[in-house]
């Protein structure tokens, strides 16, 4: 069994969920500096506020699994707080600079699968196959540590992709100014495209991620009726006006969680909700979020209530760069991959975008690419796997079309 094969396996046993990835970032980091790469890590790399993260008793029981597990004291130390993810620099004399991303973080889901490497953390599982992100980006990193280029690869290990947080962070790093080339991808996706490599995706939703608490006032409820402010009406009131916000196909909105109220007999007080909106257009997006605030006043002015409202992660979407695209369909087929031709429309969302963004408006070229594999189950699902055998293809893709970009001096 290959190296990578392994350490994909070891990861998934240690799923970490986004800001908590103590022990995936220290493998990394252990991997790596054997390797000869110059490690970033720590508060360095948050250079923006972060969206999104866990409270203080979930980082803390997250940082002492990663112990138990073996990770390294030293790079734990540094990430004390959260501040998780790794960049690892190499620069060989002059030339371009190229930059890659993996994500590292799992879902939570209760895994279902019975495997010798089955997660060993309740309501933890990497259901969305970065386990084998990160194991191919270690692999790549060994592999372009033994062979002759000259130029800069940056290896980003982004944290926190699940809810899209991580990506907005990380792709504003100063350690990444300068990059000619950016690279990223997923694996799976698609079930009906075994080995294939979809070089150019051509549609991914805008998103925003909302935390809402709606403020009333608890009375007992029969006593003083007209008294209280009733939270939880504004929150069910507020509900299904959002849902008649998005007017086309262009948008979508779901209210994924909604909880209120503390007993039977009291007006409820408090209530808290968990929405996202998505848009195809970043126009389309900030309609939307226009609407979902002012709705928000309307409930307000409605109940009497008091709602904020705070972002808790955002993505956007920016086309690859054609060229680019083209320039990575032709190393396909050396690595065992078929090429498809026809652009894939990923309907979710994805923060390596912002990564592609910033690179395009530097002047760069990137790209994001799907490589087609079996998958067991859905994305996200408790049974989801995938067939390991595109890990290996994954690492020879990405080797051969690095060199290709250092090697080219395009610009
Ligand atoms: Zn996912
Ligand atoms: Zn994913």
């Amino acid at each position: 069994m290959s190296h990578c094969i392994d350490l994909r396996r070891a990861l998934h046993r240690h799923p970490e969920a986004g800001f908590t990835e103590f022990f995936s970032t220290s493998l990394a980091a252990t991997e790596l500096s054997r390797q000869g790469w110059t490690l970033h890590l720590g508060q360095e790399l948050y250079e923006t506020a972060r969206l999104g993260v866990p409270e203080q008793p979930v980082l803390e029981a997250a940082l002492e699994r990663a112990r138990a597990a073996g990770a390294d004291p030293v790079h734990l130390e540094r990430m004390a707080g959260g501040y998780t993810g790794l960049i690892a620099t190499m620069q060989r004399e002059t030339g371009p600079t190229v930059t890659l991303r993996f994500d590292l973080d799992c879902v939570e889901v209760q895994e279902d699968l019975d495997v010798p490497w089955k997660s060993l953390t309740p309501g933890l599982m990497h259901a969305c196959g970065h386990d084998g992100h990160t194991a191919v980006g270690i692999e790549l990193a060994r592999r372009l540590s033994e062979l002759p280029w000259t130029g800069r690869v940056n290896l980003v290990f982004q944290p926190a992709e699940e809810g899209v947080r991580g990506g907005s962070i990380f792709s504003q790093s100063s350690l990444l100014q300068g990059t000619d080339y950016f690279l990223s991808g997923h694996l799976g996706i698609t079930n009906d495209a075994e080995d294939t490599l979809y070089s150019t995706v051509s549609h991914s939703m805008n998103t925003s991620k909302w935390d809402l608490t709606i403020k009333g006032e608890s009375v007992h409820a029969t006593l003083y009726p007209r008294q209280g402010i009733n939270a939880l009406l504004a929150a069910a009131d507020l509900v299904v006006e959002l849902y008649r916000l998005p007017d086309n196909d262009q948008t979508q909105l779901n209210v994924g969680t909604l909880t209120a109220g503390t007993g039977r007999n009291v007006v409820a007080g408090e209530a808290k909700l968990r929405a996202e909106t998505r848009g195809s257009s970043r126009e389309s997006h900030d309609r939307l979020n226009q609407a979902f605030g002012e709705t928000c006043r309307e409930m307000e002015r409605r109940h009497g209530v008091r709602i904020s409202q705070t972002l808790a992660g955002e993505a956007i979407y920016s086309p690859p760069h054609p060229e680019l695209c083209a320039l990575a369909a032709g190393q396909a087929e050396a690595a065992g991959l078929r090429s498809e031709p026809k652009p894939y429309p990923m309907m979710g969302s994805e923060d390596a975008f912002y990564f592609i963004d910033r690179v395009h408006r530097e002047g760069g070229q990137g790209a994001y690419f799907i490589f087609g594999t079996a998958i067991r189950a859905p994305h996200h699902n408790p049974m989801f796997d995938f067939n390991e055998a595109i890990l290996e293809k994954m690492v020879s893709f990405y080797t051969a079309l690095t060199r290709e970009l250092l090697s080219a001096l395009r610009r």
